[in-house]
């Protein structure tokens, strides 16, 4: 059993076939899928992420203005991320951060955002998803600013960076999420880092629509499809996919609060 810990089921490159998506992600597996609704924050498709946690229990969500989408982030965005942000089915603030490989918002916006947001989810007291692009030093900057000593964790989303990095996010007690890039032909190193990484801050992750892992690279990528990374990660640490499942599902569960209790 998998749990994808960060997922677009709500975007548009679902609309024709999203519940077949989502059978086909249970068939194969997939326990839990955490929905990300940034990136795509319309009204449209916000109302689809509400919908779908609604009618499907294992379906979760997270909401917050994207590092592509910062320049749009006003007074009404933020009382709408307010109010998302109390759903019951709501488990994280995001996916927020900077992304200067695009850079589709000024810089200077991105940073303001992503504090602003990291402030907002310290006093709703959630955990946040962090996206990052060719913007390690300044992301760290604004972490161990904003977020050090909230005791919220939350999870450095689809880990490219260098093995500095990943020590400097667990340090900051995030959790890394590998994505589709780990079983990618060109992604010896990340793979040498994915090896170094303690097994019990270690997630894995779609990113669907994007992001296709090896052997259906190029596709539409979606749920089903993390049993890949979970291979590929368990080929690495010298696991069965299953265990691997096992163990992220287990660090998911742990960061989020949704362990079943322990019987005394
Ligand atoms: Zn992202
Ligand atoms: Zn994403």
């Amino acid at each position: 059993m998998y749990i994808d810990s960060h997922a677009h089921i709500d975007a548009p490159a679902f609309h024709a076939d999203r519940h077949d998506v989502i059978q086909r992600a249970r068939s194969g597996g997939v326990e839990l899928i955490l929905d990300i609704g940034a990136g795509y924050l319309e009204e449209g498709t916000i109302d689809v992420a509400l919908a779908l946690a609604e009618q499907y229990d294992f379906i979760y969500l997270a909401f917050g203005i994207h590092p592509h989408d910062a320049r749009w982030y006003d007074d009404r965005w933020e009382k709408k991320l307010m109010e998302l942000s109390a759903h019951p089915k709501v488990l994280a603030w995001g996916e927020i951060g900077l992304d200067y490989h695009y850079d589709h918002s000024p810089r200077a916006v991105q940073q303001d955002v992503f504090r602003r947001q990291l402030q907002l989810a310290r006093q709703r007291r959630l955990p946040v998803i962090i996206h990052t692009r060719d913007a390690e030093h300044d992301t760290l900057g604004i972490l161990r600013q904003e977020w050090q000593g909230s005791g919220l964790g939350g999870i450095m989303h689809c880990f490219t960076g260098t093995e500095a990095f990943a020590r400097a996010c667990l340090d900051l007690g995030l959790y890394i999420s590998f994505s589709g890039i780990l079983t990618f032909g060109n992604a010896e190193a990340l793979r040498r880092i994915a090896q170094t990484i303690p097994l019990d801050r270690v997630l894995i992750e779609t990113d669907c629509p994007l992001l296709a892992p090896v052997p259906v690279r190029g596709k539409r990528n979606e749920p089903f499809n993390v049993r890949y990374v979970a291979e590929t990660l368990g080929r690495l640490r010298g696991l069965t996919p299953a265990s691997v499942g096992q163990i992220t599902s287990e660090n998911f569960r742990r960061l989020f609060g949704l362990l079943p209790e322990e019987g005394d």
